[in-house]
């Protein structure tokens, strides 16, 4: 059966709420082996849209919600990553394209 996706205003409300406590907190990323696991739970996650590689119960893309330090999984799968041990700030962070399979980096900020 499939899931149903969040609408896009859930999606733009659920992302909203992310950007805001990530400004809030300074924007921490989490360290590349954090960031590598929350993909790896996303891959055997039920509810991973493979299709556009998006969560279905937040609408997020995963690539991108998994780096920021402050989000969640809304289904609880991701171990909790406490503010301020773990997290890093002024990292890379690889991040898949789709369309080409290579990789490119995103600097993260503080
Ligand atoms: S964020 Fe959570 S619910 Fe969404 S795809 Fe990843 S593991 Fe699944």
């Amino acid at each position: 059966m499939s899931e149903k996706a969040p609408s896009f205003l859930d999606m733009m409300k659920n992302f909203t709420k992310d950007v805001i406590d990530y400004a809030k907190e300074g924007a921490p990323h989490v360290t590349t082996s954090q960031y590598n696991e929350r993909l790896r739970v996303c891959g055997n996650c039920p509810h991973l849209k493979r299709d556009t590689m998006r969560c279905g119960k937040c609408g997020c893309i995963v690539e991108h919600k998994a780096k920021w330090g402050t989000t969640t999984c809304p289904d609880d799968r991701w171990d909790l990553i406490k503010k301020k041990a773990g997290v890093n700030t002024h990292k890379k962070v690889k991040l898949k394209t789709k369309d080409s399979g290579k990789s490119a980096h995103t600097k993260t900020s503080k």
